[in-house]
């Protein structure tokens, strides 16, 4: 963070450091089935953010005294692996981390159909592999593929992006140096089929024009992420990078 301090983020075209225009998302990875002993597995990718979701159940939770007598007990772990970053971060859960996987469980809560499998546990783990901005939402992302990837019945796929504000102006899906001197931050999960916000954050100061116009920036791009899933479901691997 704060690499890009004294660099211009955004060009007089409107381009920013990468090229991309202030609506663009980062080239976009969709690859389900990547783990043999799972359930359920995704692994997703905005540009240099690479997760990989693991989903196991509905199964006997591990410990039964957990167990919930009229749903499944759903328990997400986010965890960023120690390589993720420039600099190698710990591996022991941060709070961060366990506020983060609190987060993206409540993304799920009312997605998942928990009250058809009482008295069992689902369970998600999120691995960064590779952080560069915007690791809870592609989290988000990874989960609704490995969780539908492993059978599991839910209202609606669920997707995530960011909308940030750099030097004045709203952009979508922040990379890492975006994010490190932004204005605002604004994280977002929705589900288009149901018409459902699970996720939504909002970091730094945004005028109400703004905070409506960036909801629907993030809202435009999360149906269309949510359509590569359901393309990601049929053939395994989606990706809009261009060959
Ligand atoms: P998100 O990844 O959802 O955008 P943050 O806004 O907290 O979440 O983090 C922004 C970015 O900062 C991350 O994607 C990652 O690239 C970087 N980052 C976060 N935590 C750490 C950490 N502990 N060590 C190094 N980089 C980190």
């Amino acid at each position: 963070m704060g690499k890009a301090i004294g660099v211009k983020l955004i060009d007089e075209l409107g381009r920013r450091h990468d090229g991309r225009l202030p609506d663009q998302m980062r080239p976009v990875k969709m690859r389900i089935n990547v783990l043999e002993n799972a359930d359920g597995s995704a692994l997703v990718e905005y540009g240099r953010t690479r997760i990989l979701a693991a989903v196991y159940g509905p199964r006997e939770p591990v410990q039964k005294f957990m167990a919930l007598p009229d749903r499944a007990l759903l328990r997400v772990r986010y965890h960023m692996a120690p390589f993720s970053t420039e600099e190698r971060k710990s591996p022991a859960p941060s709070r961060r981390e366990i506020e983060l996987s609190k987060v993206i469980r409540e993304a799920f809560e009312d997605i998942i159909l928990v009250k058809y499998f009482p008295r069992t546990a689902i369970d998600i783990f999120l691995e960064v592999l590779q952080a560069d901005g915007g690791t809870r939402t592609a989290a988000v992302t990874a989960a609704s593929l490995a969780l539908a990837n492993a059978g599991i019945p839910m209202k609606a796929l669920v997707a995530g992006v960011a909308v940030g504000k750099i030097e004045g102006q709203l952009v979508l899906d922040v990379d890492e140096i975006e994010d490190g001197s932004g204005e605002a931050d604004m994280p977002v999960a929705y589900a288009p089929d149901i018409e459902k916000i699970t996720l939504f954050q909002l970091n730094g100061v945004l005028t109400r024009e703004e905070l409506e116009r960036g909801l629907d920036m993030a809202l435009n791009a999360i149906r269309e992420l949510v359509e590569l899933e359901k393309r990601t479901l049929k053939e395994e691997y989606v990706s809009t990078e261009e060959v």
